[in-house]
């Protein structure tokens, strides 16, 4: 069966702004039939890293916000730690990169909450029917919200080849804990040549995994069960995530942690792409590149699966920019996300989500 996504393009006139353009799109798809009153409502974004300029303005996530109140929700602005040591590491400098990025209750309209508490621990292991993974870790309050509505720009990404609503659910919506099972299948390393000695990383861990040895951090990788706690808690920024799980593995187990994030939302979700600035890297970074296709608007759906194919559908039909990181298939129909990175298969995550019925790629565009 298809889903339907329904798309509006960059067009505007003085009849209707793009922040109508938003609202009308939440109506069509229904978001008054998922939102009801009372219902505290997360917005999932992100926030965007110190020094990045292509994450979702907040002037339009404050629409969504406006939308989510005249159901009678009552919607919190939310996003998690980082599992690498940088801005967004913990929910203190998270939540004043947020501020600092544009998204105070001023501007969007609603309170920030960490949905993985203060240093990314806070989280449910949830039960889930995935072919890799039977638990999922995920932030606490993504799983006791009532509904979720994921507001994501979809770009290209590094790991991932496109960056949409699964990877917002999947990655975003994980704690520290689910993020480095996507990640890794070892324990963290500890550079000596960093480490001081302190001690800080060993308090953290509550699992006796760290000796200090000769004056240097030693992890047991017997005893680790990767929280990774130890990697903010180390101010050397000496302990270190083994990225080395694969591309593939990535997307599949980034399907089945976004499984696990609408669990229990039912009839609860609702996802909006924002194709804009299509950057070809993840808003992680602090900076971003120029985009390698012109702004292209935005989708809506109800199903996450079926509106992550629509945009990298749209992407790919699009003629793409010149002077940019795109190598080739610059030409509409042309496969963008494998010009930037061609050895990321990226359908992966779209085949793995279909898969475990978190949606379908059969869809029905209908522009508004
Ligand atoms: S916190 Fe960092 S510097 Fe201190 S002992 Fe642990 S690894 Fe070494
Ligand atoms: S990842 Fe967690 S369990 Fe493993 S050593 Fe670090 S703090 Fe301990």
């Amino acid at each position: 069966m298809k889903s339907t996504v329904y798309f509006a393009d960059m067009r505007t006139s003085h009849k209707e702004n793009l922040m109508g353009k938003i609202g009308r799109l939440l109506v069509r798809a229904g978001i008054a039939d998922r939102i009801h009153q009372g219902d505290l409502v997360a917005v999932k974004v992100h926030f965007g890293e110190r020094g990045n300029h292509t994450f979702v303005r907040p002037i339009f996530v404050r629409r969504v916000v406006e939308e989510i109140k005249k159901c009678g929700g009552m919607p919190f602005l939310t996003d998690s730690s980082t599992l690498y040591p940088g801005e967004r590491k913990e929910a203190v400098s998270a939540l004043t990169c947020a501020i600092e990025n544009g998204f105070a209750y001023a501007v969007v309209g609603a309170p920030l909450i960490m949905c993985d508490g203060l240093r990314g621990g806070t989280a449910v292991d949830v039960p889930i029917a995935g072919e890799l993974l039977k638990t999922v870790s995920i932030g606490a309050e993504i799983v006791e919200a009532d509904a979720i509505i994921a507001v994501t720009h979809f770009k290209c990404h590094e790991l991932t080849g496109f960056g949409g609503a699964l990877k917002n659910l999947g990655m975003g919506c994980s704690s520290r804990a689910g993020k480095m099972v996507q990640h890794s299948t070892v324990a963290p390393k500890v550079a000596e040549k960093f480490c001081t000695g302190c001690g800080l990383c060993l308090k953290s861990c509550a699992h006796d995994a760290i000796a200090i040895i000769e004056g240097k951090a030693q992890i047991d990788p017997d005893k680790c069960v990767g929280c990774s706690r130890c990697i903010t808690a180390c101010l050397q920024k000496a302990v270190n995530i083994q990225w080395n799980e694969a591309s593939d593995l990535v997307m599949t187990k980034l399907a089945e942690h976004a499984m696990g994030a609408v669990q229990n939302k039912e009839g609860k979700t609702v996802y909006i792409n924002f194709i804009t600035q299509v950057s070809p890297a993840c808003d992680c970074y602090g900076h971003a590149d120029a985009p390698i296709v012109n702004d292209i608007g935005i989708c809506v759906s109800t199903d996450p699966v079926a509106v992550d194919q629509a945009s990298a559908d749209l992407v790919n039909n699009a003629p793409g920019n010149a002077n940019t990181a795109l190598q080739n298939g610059h030409e509409p129909g042309g496969d963008k996300f494998r010009g930037v990175y061609p050895h990321i298969n990226w359908e992966v995550q779209l085949k793995h989500a279909e898969k475990i019925r978190l949606g379908t790629r059969t869809y029905e565009l209908i522009k508004i």
